[in-house]
């Protein structure tokens, strides 16, 4: 009796990153000025949201503590935009 050795095979496959670095020419009136709270140091930061694009997510380092923050927006159901802040830890 021989034995089999099942050999996995695995694949590396990692997911690809878009590389986003679309320049974006947003009008005027689509920016939201919005102040937000740093997940790292706390400190409060004003940002400009593009709510010609109500649903993204992106990364923006910030001005106090120079860390990573991750960005979520989303359409508020009132013509403006809200965002959620994460650090990189939070993001999967
Ligand atoms: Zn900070």
């Amino acid at each position: 009796m021989v034995d089999e050795w099942d050999e996995r095979a695995f694949e590396d496959e990692f997911p690809t990153f878009d590389d986003d670095a679309r320049q974006h020419a947003a009008t005027p009136q689509q920016l939201q000025q919005q102040t937000i709270g740093c997940p790292y140091c706390g400190e409060p930061i004003d940002i400009l949201l593009d709510t010609s694009e109500p649903n993204q997510e992106y990364i923006e380092d910030c001005s106090v503590c120079c860390r990573p923050i991750t960005m979520v927006t989303h359409d508020d159901g009132m013509g403006g935009a809200e965002v959620a802040v994460y650090t990189s830890d939070d993001v999967f």
